[in-house]
């Protein structure tokens, strides 16, 4: 017995989903889909992207409409016209073998009177945006009191996109008697106070942290000045010669310009955007499925509801505002047990940023190098001779011509020919990247990241409230110790701050710090463990508890700055060195 029928699914469903290559239930289905059968209880599941939480809501669903009656049944709210075409689509998937099951999908930016149209034959589960379903509601179109099930699909991104309000019109016209089903990645305020409104006593669900894609996604990191993040792109997509993917930007406006450049430079893409027509949309994605275009240059909210499974890469071009969409945009590849890789381009202050990402996906990132030309080159030249290699020459095309082209090309010899065509073929190539020097890494970082064995940690009792900065923290230690030794990460924060140093000398700087104070007041340099402190709250728990310091009476505190902003040394050792270097 497959293991979607052990769940208490019929043969009608558990055929259609063995047709579409489902074979194991995912973690969430098969929590949900036994919760949502035989039990009342509202849900509230945690679920992100590519967990396959689409069919844990809607296989139980279809299994239990009554479809001798055409009155809606279930309606399911989603952020966006993609996404809702997504769920509807699979719906009509997952029911095909039950007849009299109609599903109907509502959203904005297309006729409403044929969605009216449609609502008015009947359709027991509507799957719609919130905006459209309340127009629906309020020209009579979409009735909703004899609801049995209202799915909230990614709430939190419902919430974000300022739909509280449609939300709670909806919910209010529903009858109490029903079954609320709310699926979230993340459960801000906002969420809870849905559930809490309009939900009983709902039972908890969680798929956890994994999805199907999690384990399959490889995330890359690329830490580049600012003014080559365009450069950076433009070489990771070179290097990935079979990309087929995702290029994320923040804006509509960024969108359109990253698209515009690559177009102009020669790259297979399209934008997919905010202020696209539906029409526009629908062709975009057309062109994208059937790999017309490579690679989709598209904002977070556009991009939702893409369901392309084959995805080989997601680049983020520039990070989200809201950390917590990472998730959603690398979920976009990896999906279904093919491996993804999501990359992400990042100046050095954007690090803070990374690091709560990584806590977020429970994984580190792979930090690369940026592909230098040559590498670049090399990797488009091996391709290139592949193909030539494996290309099949349909000779009755070619005979005809072969005799006139071999009399011209007499003269030259077989490698001056393969130069000429490779030249040909790759000139504007080789010109970009002869012009072009290495990207290095960006060194502006307010965090850099190092795990590095050789590096030992250490806390220093002043912040930015001392006016302490990454290069005066770097002066501050050469000057203290009086030679140069190797630094690491250093982490300002408002009270304190961290450093690491070449743990060959630890010693020596602890106690080069003895006794050394700024205005007056003893610096403190410790010992600590490696990447401990992140967050602000340990930002607040060690400013209370190392802090006791007192304000002066001017009303500054008392770090002991001179008034130079140097960093004074008053012990013996350091008087005895001054004397002899001015003798
Ligand atoms: P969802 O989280 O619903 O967007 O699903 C993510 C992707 O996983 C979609 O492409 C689904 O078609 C696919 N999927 C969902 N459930 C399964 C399953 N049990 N087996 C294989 N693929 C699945």
């Amino acid at each position: 017995m497959s293991k979607f029928k052990q769940l208490g699914l019929s043969k009608e469903i558990t055929d259609a989903l063995e047709k579409i290559g489902y074979e194991n239930p995912t973690e969430i289905q098969e929590k949900a889909i036994p919760a949502i059968l035989n039990g009342k209880n509202d849900i509230k599941a945690f679920a992100q992207t590519g967990t396959g939480k689409t069919a844990a809501f809607s296989l139980p669903i279809i299994e239990q409409i009554d479809t001798e009656s055409k009155q809606t049944q279930a309606i399911i709210l989603s952020p966006t016209r993609e996404l809702a075409l997504q769920i509807a689509k699979n719906i009509q998937e997952f029911s095909k073998n039950i007849k009299g099951l109609k599903t109907v999908c509502v959203y904005g930016g297309s006729s409403i009177d044929n969605q009216m149209r449609d609502l008015k034959k009947g359709a027991q589960i509507v799957v719609g945006t919130p905006g459209r379903t309340v127009d629906l509601i309020k020209r009579r179109a979409l009735k909703l009191n004899n609801i049995k099930w209202v799915v909230l699909d990614e709430a939190d991104e419902m919430l974000n996109m300022g739909f509280k309000e449609d939300l709670d019109k909806i919910l209010e016209v529903t009858p109490n008697e029903k079954q609320t089903l709310l699926f979230s990645a993340t459960f801000p305020k906002e969420v809870e106070a849905i559930a809490r409104n309009y939900m009983n006593n709902p039972v908890e669900l969680s798929a956890g942290k994994k999805n199907i894609g999690a384990d399959t996604v490889e995330h890359e990191l690329y830490v580049i000045p600012e003014r080559q993040r365009y450069a950076t792109l433009k070489r990771i997509v070179d290097m990935n010669i079979d990309m087929y993917g995702i290029i994320f930007c923040r804006t509509r406006r960024e969108t359109q310009e990253i698209s515009d450049k690559l177009i102009q430079d020669g790259y297979t893409v399209d934008s997919l955007h905010g202020d696209l027509s539906q029409a526009q949309r629908d062709m975009v994605m057309r062109k994208f499925r059937s790999k017309k275009i490579q690679i989709l240059v598209a904002t977070d909210v556009a991009a939702r509801g893409i369901d392309v499974n084959e995805l080989t890469h997601v680049i983020n071009h520039r990070l989200p505002d809201q950390i917590e969409s990472y998730t959603h945009r690398s979920g976009r590849t990896g999906r279904a047990g093919s491996k993804g890789i999501s990359v992400v381009i990042a100046n050095g202050k954007e690090q803070g940023k990374v690091r709560q990402i990584e806590r977020i996906i429970n994984k580190k990132f792979v930090e690369k190098e940026v592909p230098s030309g040559k590498d670049i080159v090399n990797a488009k030249l091996d391709q290139y001779v592949a193909k030539i290699k494996n290309l099949n020459v349909d000779s009755s095309k070619m005979d005809e011509h072969l005799e006139n082209i071999t009399t011209q090309l007499k003269k030259l010899t077989k490698d001056e020919l393969i130069k000429r065509f490779v030249y040909n073929e790759f000139e504007s190539l080789l010109n970009y990247y002869n012009k072009e020097g290495d990207i290095q890494r960006d060194q502006k970082r307010e965090h850099t990241r190092s795990n590095n064995e050789n590096m030992q940690r250490f806390f220093v009792n002043l912040g930015r409230m001392d006016e302490l900065n990454p290069a005066r923290m770097i002066g501050m230690i050469n000057d203290t110790l009086d030679k140069k030794v190797e630094i690491g990460q250093i982490e300002i924060l408002k009270s304190f701050s961290f450093f690491e140093a070449d743990k060959n000398y630890t010693d020596e700087i602890l106690a080069a710090f003895e006794g050394v104070t700024r205005r007056g007041r003893r610096v403190s340099v410790e010992k600590t463990e490696q990447q401990k402190s992140k967050s602000r709250n340990g930002d607040r728990g060690r400013d209370r508890k190392r802090s006791g310091r007192k304000r002066s009476s001017d009303g500054n505190y008392n770090s002991g700055r001179d008034n130079k902003g140097g960093f004074k040394r008053r012990t013996e050792k350091s008087t005895r060195k001054r004397k002899r270097r001015d003798s």
